[in-house]
């Protein structure tokens, strides 16, 4: 089998109102949609998400720089298409912009591999379990107290057991007054996450900590900057809460001195930055070397395969933006996603949404 083409497209659909976090705004969703498709007739589909942060130097990579590494390889070998692209991109840097290239690749390589086989990817990995916990996402700190209660009591009601919120405002006060509300509202078997997304200094992340140490807090995400590794072990230190990070990182050398220092407990791959599937199972059995466990960042349709085959995977994200677009929309009930049956990945997305979203 040979790859035959790589083809992209880049949807975009507003967000009204906005969303924000503590340190970004998002006003749309801008979906890159990659295909590799092969002589067989096979075809493999993978996305990147990018808001409105760089979705031309996304689909660019792919288009100038990748297409034409990988036409004419074998696709099955995914390994060896994985190098070329990483050679590839050495000159201009492997971490950034070519990182989500290579990822995108990849998941479309395993999406063939798996169709080849008529396996789910996930079989492919040596899984462990069928089915895996979700964790309600979102608790945007642009949302009202009302929209914030809302959102995390609705999630209860789906039978989630879990939810995060976001935190990290600069206004310490009202973001722990935001997580007493939540807790006093979801009770006090449902797991709570907070994620400050590199918003704070190690000694506000502390102070925090100690002050939402009542509300039986499942771990504290990115309270500092990602590249602060001696701040990850001064907050490490100073708090009972786990520490959970990763979702920025390109390299599993970034995360070698995270867990080697033992700053962080739970290891957060994003599958879109961190070399696909192939980048993410090399992370997932070093992580288990340092008994950490693995909640991957924000992608529950590619994280289903990940964590159903990981010893130490622990919990998928849960965002609803990607169920009305798939053809084939992972389920989820009572709290728990359940791992696909059918062959490859499952990111395919409907006809229908390419044509009303396409803008490229
Ligand atoms: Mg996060």
């Amino acid at each position: 089998m040979k790859i035959k083409d790589v083809r992209t497209a880049r949807l975009s659909i507003p967000l009204n109102p906005p969303l924000a976090d503590s340190t970004h705004r998002l006003d749309r969703i801008d979906w890159i949609l990659i295909g590799v498709v092969t002589d067989s007739g096979l075809a493999g589909h993978s996305c990147m998400l990018s808001f409105d942060y760089g979705p031309e130097l996304l689909k660019g990579i792919v288009d100038y720089e990748l297409k034409k590494v990988v036409i004419g390889m074998d696709p099955l070998l995914i390994g060896k298409v994985w190098e070329a692209c990483w050679n590839q991109v050495e000159y201009i840097g492997q971490t950034g912009v070519a990182a989500w290239g290579i990822s995108a690749i990849d998941i479309c390589l395993w999406d063939i591999l798996g169709k080849s086989l008529g396996s789910p990817v996930y079989k492919l990995l040596g899984a462990c379990r069928e089915s895996v916990p979700v964790y309600g996402s979102g608790g945007w700190l642009s949302y009202s107290v009302d929209q914030l209660l809302d959102e995390v009591t609705s999630y209860v009601k789906r039978g989630f057991k879990a939810v995060k919120i976001k935190v990290g405002s600069q206004n310490r006060s009202k973001d722990i007054a935001r997580v007493k509300a939540v807790r006093d509202a979801i009770g006090g078997e449902v797991r709570l996450m907070v994620d400050a997304n590199q918003s704070w200094s190690p000694h506000e992340a502390i102070a925090f900590s100690r002050a939402i140490l009542d509300y039986d807090i499942a771990w504290l995400e990115e309270p500092i900057s990602k590249d602060d590794v001696e701040g990850y072990a001064r907050v490490a230190s100073g708090t009972s809460i786990p520490i959970a990070s990763g979702e920025r990182e390109y390299s599993i050398r970034a995360f070698r001195e995270l867990l080697e220092r033992g700053t962080i407990s739970i290891v957060q791959p994003d599958a879109l930055r961190f070399g696909g599937i192939s980048g993410c199972v090399k992370l997932i059995h070093l992580a288990e070397a340092y008994n950490a466990h693995v909640a991957p960042h924000f992608y529950k349709e590619i994280d289903i395969h990940l964590v159903t085959s990981a010893r130490n995977g622990i919990f998928i994200e849960y965002f609803p933006w990607l169920d009305d677009l798939l053809v084939n929309p992972l389920k989820v009930e009572s709290g728990m996603a359940l791992a696909p049956s059918d062959p490859g990945m499952g990111l395919e997305f409907k006809p229908e949404a390419i044509r009303e979203y396409k803008v490229g």
